[in-house]
C-alpha cells in the first residue's frame, strides 16, 4: 500500500486552468473523497494520479517516489470508472483475470488470485458466467474485483456507484467500505454526492473550478465549512451578511448574532453559515435566551416529513430554513410568527 502526495499540481487545456495549484495528501490506507460540481477539475486530478495524463507544474508522489513521467501501466494502480466496461464475451473468471493475464501472471497464480477477489466481492461461484448473466450490481462487483486482483497499492474509483439505482448504490457503498478497510488499500474516488462523499470518506477534498477549497474529515467540514459554498456544497446551510462587530456580527436589520469563532476585523463585512438543523423554532413570545443567537420571523412553509419537520421562516427579505426532528408537539403553521434560536457555537463565520 501506499500514500499519495500531490504538491502544487496544475493543469492547462490550453489557456483554461483545469487544475490550479492543488496540493493535497493521501495517507496510507486512508479512503478519501473528492467531491465538487461538474467540471470542478476531479476527474483530471485523479487522471493525473493515474498516470494517464500529466501535469504542467507540480509533482506527484506514489508511496514516497516522484511519479514524474512514469506511465499508466508502471504506477501499480488499480482504477474503475463509471463506464466500467466489462469484456461482454468473456466470463467472470476471465474479466477479473485479464490484468494478470497480460501481465504473465503463472496460472496457479491466476487462479488463486482471481478466486480470492471474487470472495472479497462475494461473487464466489459465478465465474463462469458471462457480464449479460449479472445484475447491474454484480457486474459492477466485477469491475471492482478486476482493478483490485493484483494488489494495487492505489485503487481509484471515478464515479464507480453513479450509474446504480438509488437501493444497489446504498449496498455497493457499504460493500466499497467494508472492502477496502479488509484490503487497507489507500482509496481515492471522485463524486458529486455529497451524501455519499460523507458516508464513505475518512476525509474529503473539496474542489471548485479547479482549486481545493477545503480539506478534512467530513464531519470537521461540516460542522466548520471554511466557505459559504462549502457550507452550501456538503449540506445546507443558512448563510447570514453582516459585519463584524466585537465577539459578533451585526445583521442588516442592526440586531446581533454571537459567532463560533472571532468575526474579523472591525466592521469587515462578513457571511455566517449556520445548519438548518441547529435552529430552534419556539413561539414569538417564548422566553428570550441571553446567550443565543435569535431571529424573528413568520412561517411561510411548513413540510412534514414523518420523522421531521420542515421550516421555510421570512425574516427581512431572505428565507431561513429549520429542520426540527418530530418529537410528537404541534407543528407551527404558515402564517405563525415565530421565534427561530439557535447557539452561537453553531453560528460559523464563513468567506462570501
Ligand atoms: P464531472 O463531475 O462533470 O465529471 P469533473 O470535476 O470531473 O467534472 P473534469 O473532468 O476534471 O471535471 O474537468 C475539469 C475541466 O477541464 C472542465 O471544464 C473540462 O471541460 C476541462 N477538460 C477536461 N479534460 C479536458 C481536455 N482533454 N481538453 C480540454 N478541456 C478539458
Amino acid at each position: 500500500m501506499a500514500s499519495v502526495s500531490v504538491r502544487g499540481v496544475s493543469k492547462l487545456f490550453g489557456s483554461f486552468k483545469a487544475l490550479d495549484d492543488i496540493s493535497i495528501e493521501f495517507a496510507d490506507g486512508g479512503f478519501y473523497g473528492l467531491l465538487g460540481p461538474s467540471g470542478s477539475g476531479k476527474t483530471t486530478l485523479l487522471r493525473l494520479i493515474a498516470g494517464f495524463d500529466f501535469p504542467d507544474s507540480g509533482e506527484i508522489e506514489i508511496g514516497g517516489e516522484p511519479v514524474g513521467a512514469l506511465p499508466a501501466e508502471k504506477r501499480d494502480i488499480g482504477m474503475m470508472f463509471q463506464s466500467y466496461a466489462l469484456f461482454p464475451n468473456m466470463s467472470v473468471f476471465d474479466n477479473v483475470a485479464f490484468g494478470l493475464m497480460v501481465r504473465n501472471t503463472a496460472r496457479a497464480e491466476i487462479v488463486r488470485r482471481v478466486g480470492e477477489a471474487l470472495e472479497l466481492v462475494r461473487l464466489t461461484g459465478l465465474d463462469d458466467r458471462k457480464p449479460h448473466q449479472l445484475s447491474g450490481g454484480q457486474r459492477q462487483r466485477v469491475a471492482l474485483a478486476r482493478a483490485i486482483v493484483f494488489h494495487p497499492r492505489v485503487l481509484l474509483l471515478d464515479e464507480p456507484l453513479s450509474a446504480l439505482d438509488k437501493a444497489l448504490r446504498v449496498g455497493m457503498q457499504v460493500e466499497l467500505k467494508r472492502i477496502q478497510r479488509e484490503i487497507g488499500i489507500t482509496t481515492i474516488f471522485v463524486t458529486h454526492d455529497q451524501e455519499e462523499a460523507l458516508t464513505l470518506s475518512d476525509r474529503i477534498g473539496v474542489l471548485r473550478d479547479g482549486r481545493l477549497v477545503q480539506e478534512g474529515a467530513p464531519k470537521e467540514i461540516y460542522d466548520r465549512p471554511e466557505s459559504a459554498f462549502a457550507a452550501t456544497f456538503l449540506g445546507d446551510a443558512n448563510l447570514f451578511r453582516g459585519r463584524a462587530n466585537g465577539d459578533g456580527v451585526v445583521l442588516a436589520d442592526g440586531s446581533r448574532m454571537r459567532t463560533a469563532d472571532a468575526p474579523g476585523k472591525a466592521d469587515e463585512e462578513v457571511v455566517c453559515a449556520v445548519r438548518p438543523e441547529r435552529i430552534e423554532v419556539v413561539p414569538a413570545d417564548g422566553p428570550a435566551d441571553g446567550e443565543g443567537n435569535m431571529l424573528d420571523a413568520t412561517v411561510s412553509e411548513a413540510i412534514f416529513a414523518g420523522n421531521s419537520m420542515t421550516y421555510l421562516a421570512s425574516w427581512q427579505d431572505q428565507t431561513v430554513k429549520v429542520i426540527a426532528q418530530n418529537r410528537g408537539a404541534e407543528p407551527f403553521e404558515a402564517g405563525a410568527r415565530v421565534r427561530l434560536v439557535w447557539r452561537p457555537a453553531d453560528t460559523v463565520v464563513v468567506t462570501p
